[in-house]
């Protein structure tokens, strides 16, 4: 068998490394090889635990073990993350990942394809530089995916604009802040040698998260001198996209944000683009009966996909939503500087290991603990509105 990959991201490139160890033959076409994609570059705990080459290598990467959170009306705070974030440029990440395909026997193309056909039970891709023919495509070409036939139909509601800076300097920390009525948030995030400063909203124009951008860059005295604009799409499905999310068909499997698989409340994607490279993978080398694409789809929703489908929901109530008289995003703050009990649910969302399914019930749960820790912090008289504990 021969499988032909299209795209060389995250999602390609370890897909690629996965079915070449295994001893199929794997081209993979890319239009630009390594290169900076727009990406914050962030792999959380969960990535890294299950993938552990992405933290044991020389590639250099920044280990970012504290972040400050900031939101309207509460002084910020600063959660140390008991599980670092790693932090990468995006072109070291992909040379990485296409280094350790080619290693494993993968051929790599710079390429772009232009079309794929079906020929009876196989494929003919027609690409800039000639025609090759597969037995079964990956579709990993991003959330710009141009082969409209195949992978997501992402619609306007199904996606948000992330757009950002990079900026020469250097820092420790990861800075993370909401914004009022914003449905999504800044980051600040060091990477060696210079910052990648940006912000993704669902519902806004690129233009406007720009304004929102550059003028918390300017109160925050981040100068834009020198730096390096830019932007991209974010998968974000709602929640009826889920449902009839198109992730395969007859002889194709979609993978990473071709697919739609990012966090939609987080933005997360490099993690997505991996797993679902390695479910996959798994799918076309399984010796069974079964559909690929049946097995594929099944392996999703049992492994993340439900999940994600789950924050779907919850994200207009994170953004938008209040409590205790205070916005939700607001409250998150606060309660990460008053309530130990708190704090925990916080580093395990920055590691990656509290599912949405669940996340709730935990909330209510430590409720009145985290409750008691405020009251017995600050009382719970600043809880009130226009009133910010301090
Ligand atoms: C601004 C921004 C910040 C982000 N920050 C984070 C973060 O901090 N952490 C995180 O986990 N996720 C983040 N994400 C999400 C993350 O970048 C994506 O989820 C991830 O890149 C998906 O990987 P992929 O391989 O599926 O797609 P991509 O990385 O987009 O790769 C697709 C590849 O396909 C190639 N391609 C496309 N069409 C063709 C064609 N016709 N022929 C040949 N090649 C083609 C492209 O050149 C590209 O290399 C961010 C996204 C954005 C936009």
């Amino acid at each position: 068998m021969k499988v032909a990959i299209l795209g060389g991201g995250p999602s390609g490139a370890f897909a690629a490394e996965r079915l070449a160890s295994a001893g199929v033959r794997t081209v993979v076409f890319d239009e630009k090889l390594a290169w900076e994609k727009p990406c914050g570059g962030g792999l959380t705990w969960k990535a890294y635990s299950q993938y552990p080459f992405l933290q044991q290598n020389d590639t250099p990467k920044k280990i970012v073990t504290e972040t400050n959170l900031s939101a309207p009306k509460s002084q910020p705070v600063t959660l140390a993350l008991d599980r670092p974030l790693l932090i990468y440029s995006r072109f070291d990440l992909n040379n990485l990942l296409l280094d350790r395909a080619q290693h494993a026997g993968a051929q790599i193309e710079k390429d772009r394809v232009l079309n794929i056909e079906r020929t009876g039970s196989g494929w003919n891709l027609r690409t800039k530089t000639g025609t090759v023919d597969a037995d079964y495509c990956i579709l990993a070409t991003g959330a710009r995916n141009p082969l409209r036939d195949f992978g997501t139909e992402l619609t306007a509601s199904d996606t948000m604009s992330a757009l950002g800076y990079y900026v020469p300097g250097d820092r420790q920390k990861i800075d993370i802040q909401f914004l009022p009525g914003l449905e999504g948030y800044i980051w600040v995030f060091p990477r060696c040698g210079h910052l990648s400063v940006g912000i993704c909203g669902k519902g806004e124009t690129a233009a406007a998260l720009r304004v929102r951008l550059e003028r918390y860059m300017a109160e925050q005295g981040i100068s834009r001198d020198g730096a390096t604009f830019y932007s991209h799409l974010l998968p974000c499905l709602d929640t009826p996209a889920w449902k009839r999310n198109r992730v395969a068909g007859d002889g194709w499997l979609a993978v990473g944000d071709a697919a739609g698989l990012v966090d939609p409340i987080t933005g997360e994607g490099l993690y997505y683009a991996m797993r679902s490279a390695d479910l996959a993978t798994q799918a076309i080398l399984a010796d069974t009966s079964e559909d690929i694409g049946l097995a594929y789809r099944k392996a999703l929703r049992r492994d993340f996909v439900h999940d994600l489908e789950f924050g779907s929901r919850l994200a207009n109530r994170v953004f938008h939503g209040t409590f205790l008289w205070g916005a939700v995003t607001s409250r998150m703050v606060q309660f990460t500087r008053l309530s130990p009990k708190f704090r925990d649910v916080m580093q395990d969302l920055f590691a990656g290991t509290q599912p949405y399914v669940g996340l709730k019930k935990r909330l209510f749960r430590n409720l009145n603990g985290s409750l008691i820790e405020i009251v017995c912090n600050l009382g719970f008289g600043r809880l009130v509105p226009g009133r910010d504990p301090a």
